[in-house]
């Protein structure tokens, strides 16, 4: 089973024969009974620190079969050992941080990433003194003694700017590299092949995929993996068993949803770059992208994401999200239907007015995340929508 859309269908699945089911059983258990005082004393004391499975799950907070299930089908499209499965996409990225700021106080982050991270790591609310660069160049000169972790995202939001990982990687030398990889999903990209320690998702995006799940992964190794789920059994940021359930049905379609997207995205970024009331297009398969040359190597393609600049400011950008009809005016993105929004009035409103005019995020900036819908309705859409 080593081809990707084979296991996208089938892994998380292997055991189904054996149990003679042919969807994942939803085990919605709070506890679970102990039959042996012994057996169920070494459960807890496996699950406590860490470990993937154990003889008796003994409470849903330290396990859950249907969210270990959706965990190994995600590791295994990600090509890590692990991965660790957690209510939201935030709520991963925080247990990252607090299991790092065990190892030190000083992350390296490089802008712009999604607003809520920005704020996260800006506010200082995990302990972490966060230090900002826009230019990954800079990684390995404010490396310190103390550094505790590396943070990119790549393709950025809003403005898809694409980071070298493999670069990133070799400059932070020691200090484990953390991946934002929700903008390509593991259809498109797997930073743990260049070398980056925790590949993280909002799974509420392309993973879910149909606009009914917030969930959030981290992928890595095994080694890194334990703390996290230490992590989470004491703080309890869990994935309840019914958005596991949902995050797992939507993977079989993963590549079919991603690859349509993206080929209607092609031609939108194309159409949307000749319009005249559009200044300027960013997307990482037109030429002139800030790295554009990593799509067909770091990443198999230029995805299903977009932004672009309205000529008119805030109210051009007002307008458009106005009059779309086929398109919905919402943030979120990675669903099979098309979203916009305005990075500079919603996503990335916590974010420091000088850090969004250095990063692009303009008041005429608004955000695509392209769906499967017929690429000539959502073309028509967008045009009388401009005007
Ligand atoms: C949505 C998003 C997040 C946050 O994830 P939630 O599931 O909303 O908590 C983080 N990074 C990126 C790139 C996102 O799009």
């Amino acid at each position: 089973m080593s081809r990707f859309q084979t296991k996208a269908v089938h892994a998380g699945r292997e055991d189904f024969s054996k149990l003679c089911v042919h969807a994942p059983p939803l085990d919605l258990s709070t506890t679970y009974p102990i039959a042996d005082l012994d057996v169920g004393t070494a459960s807890f004391d496996a699950l406590i620190k860490g470990e993937a499975h154990a003889h008796n799950p003994i409470y849903a907070r330290l396990y859950n079969p249907t969210v270990a299930r959706v965990e190994d089908a995600i590791a295994a499209l990600e090509g890590t050992e692990a991965c660790v499965a957690y209510g939201s996409g935030m709520a991963a990225l925080t247990a990252v941080l607090l299991e790092r700021a065990q190892h030190g106080k000083h992350v390296l982050v490089v802008r712009p990433l999604y607003g809520t991270s920005d704020h996260l790591l800006h506010s200082g609310i995990c302990g972490l003194e966060a230090e900002f660069v826009t230019d990954a160049a800079e990684i390995s000169a404010r490396l310190r003694a103390d550094t505790a972790l590396v943070i990119i995202e790549t393709p950025s939001n809003p403005t898809l700017n694409l980071i070298d990982i493999r670069a990133v990687v070799q400059a932070a030398g020691k200090v484990p590299v953390l991946v934002d990889s929700t903008f390509a999903s593991p259809v498109l990209q797997r930073p743990a092949e260049f070398g980056a320690t925790y590949v993280w998702h909002s799974a509420t995006k392309f993973l879910g995929g149909h606009g009914d799940v917030i969930a959030g992964v981290v992928c890595c190794d095994e080694a890194h993996a334990g703390p996290l789920r230490t992590m989470r059994a004491a703080t309890g940021a869990l994935l309840h068993p019914l958005a596991a359930y949902l995050l797992h049905r939507g993977l079989p379609t993963l590549k079919l949803r991603v690859e349509a997207a993206q080929a209607n995205a092609q031609v939108l970024a194309q159409r949307l770059v000749e319009h005249p009331a559009v200044a300027k297009v960013y997307y990482p398969g037109l030429p002139g992208a800030v790295n554009g040359h990593l799509v067909g190597t770091q990443m198999a393609g230029p995805g299903a994401l977009m932004a672009f600049e309205v000529k008119g400011g805030h109210a051009a950008a007002a307008s458009v999200m106005a009059k779309v009809k086929v398109l919905t005016a919402a943030v979120s993105l990675g669903s099979t239907d098309s979203l916009i929004q305005h990075p500079a009035g919603l996503t990335h409103r916590m974010v420091d007015p000088a850090v969004k005019a250095a990063t692009g995020i303009t008041d005429g900036l608004l955000r695509l995340s392209v769906g499967i819908e017929d690429v000539e309705d959502l073309w028509e859409d967008l045009a009388q929508a401009l005007g």
